[in-house]
């Protein structure tokens, strides 16, 4: 069984007080290094979003870490889809925006591509049909001897929910990785659908693999997708659909990458869910819609899985907000993206990255 502890903000607690109360009981900062990098891993948020991890929040990680001796400094990855995160300038840039400077934060902003060094893992006896072999990581990242993974808990068109395992096998590792993973859910023209040959899926793919043919949009051959999603997300009359059983597939692959992203820090990792501003959609969405329940509080674990489980176990407790949904617990997001968040849960549990039996301790 692991410990999840958890900070509530049930009485107008103060979270600032509840991150450094956390990083105490757990005794997480005597195993900070004193002279070491120390990598904070979050997502800065699209531009446009508002529901992404405060910059105060990651600002008192990071005196936490630097009060113990260790130099911190904030990651992430670029994304991979076109918009203000797509290549490390933009997303500094954007970084800069919703409050992620240097100045600010008292440590240096690190954002990867696939032109930094990267590391390859191999992945051992994949489970659920993942075809996944291998997955790249930022060299960038393994600098540092210990990581702190900070994951804002929401919802997600894709993977139902987004917490701890979606932030370490999507945002830790290469866009090449990403794509490989997203190749399961490539978006299909669903036939039945009427096109109205706006175009904008045409013009709005990166790759210029779309065309209109016979009163539709159809895929190049000769062009490779990105599986970015964008022709999805883009077309006004639903025309695009993500394969069946996709959903659940990509959370499979994810869980996958997750345990190959983490087997290098097994013991000198942390993860830290602030369970507020619980909305449908994740921090890439602008906008990403109103909380759906009451913002709970923050957990700590040094378990992933319990970290999810729990967060997810927690949001089902929290009041519904009046006017929200009509979609009721458990897993209101699973449910409102056709998929249950438990599959990322399940196979990280099986992968043995950590258990879904855990005790709250309440700090
Ligand atoms: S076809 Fe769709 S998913 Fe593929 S690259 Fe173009 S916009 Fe992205
Ligand atoms: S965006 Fe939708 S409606 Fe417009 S061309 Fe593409 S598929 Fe057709």
């Amino acid at each position: 069984m692991s410990q999840v502890f958890f900070f509530s903000y049930a009485g107008n607690k103060n979270p600032l007080t509840g991150i450094r109360r956390l990083f105490e009981r757990s005794a997480f900062e005597s195993m900070i290094p004193e002279g070491k990098p120390v990598a904070v891993k979050l997502h800065m948020g699209e531009l446009g979003n508002i529901r992404y991890i405060r910059p105060v929040f990651a600002r008192t990680v990071v005196d936490i870490i630097i009060k113990r001796g260790g130099k911190p400094f904030l990651f992430d990855t670029v994304a991979n889809y076109p918009g203000s995160r797509e290549t490390k300038e933009k997303y500094l840039n954007t970084a800069a925006k919703n409050g992620f400077v240097e100045a600010s934060m008292n440590a240096p902003i690190v954002i990867t591509d696939d032109m930094d060094d990267l590391r390859t893992i191999q992945i051992k006896n994949p489970i659920g049909g993942c075809k996944l072999k291998e997955i790249k990581v930022p060299a960038e990242i393994f600098k540092s001897s210990c990581l702190i993974v900070l994951s804002h808990v929401k919802g997600h068109e894709l993977t139902g929910f987004g917490g701890a395992l979606k932030n370490l096998g999507m945002g830790c590792v290469s866009t090449e990785t990403k794509r490989a993973q997203h190749a399961v859910n490539a978006p299909i023209f669903a036939a039945e659908k009427d096109c109205n040959e706006c175009k904008k899926c045409v013009d709005a793919c990166p790759t210029h693999m779309l065309e209109i043919a016979d009163g539709r949009p159809r895929k190049k051959p000769s062009v490779e997708c990105t599986y970015c999603g964008t022709c999805f997300f883009i077309c006004p009359s639903g025309c695009w659909v993500w394969p069946p059983g996709s959903r659940e597939k990509l959370q499979i692959y994810m869980a996958h990458a997750a345990s190959a992203v983490l087997s290098p820090y097994r013991g000198k990792v942390a993860f830290v869910n602030f369970i507020q501003d619980v909305v449908s959609y994740c921090d890439c969405a602008a906008p990403s819609g109103n909380p759906i329940v009451q913002d709970v509080g923050i957990a700590f674990s040094f378990d992933p899985v319990a970290m999810d489980k729990a967060s997810l176990d927690l949001i089902d407790k929290s009041p519904v907000i009046p006017g929200s949904t009509k979609i009721m617990p458990p897993d209101i997001l699973g449910k409102m993206h056709h998929t249950s968040s438990l599959v990322q849960i399940e196979t990280a549990e099986k992968l043995d990255m950590g258990t879904t039996e855990y005790k709250l301790v309440a700090v």
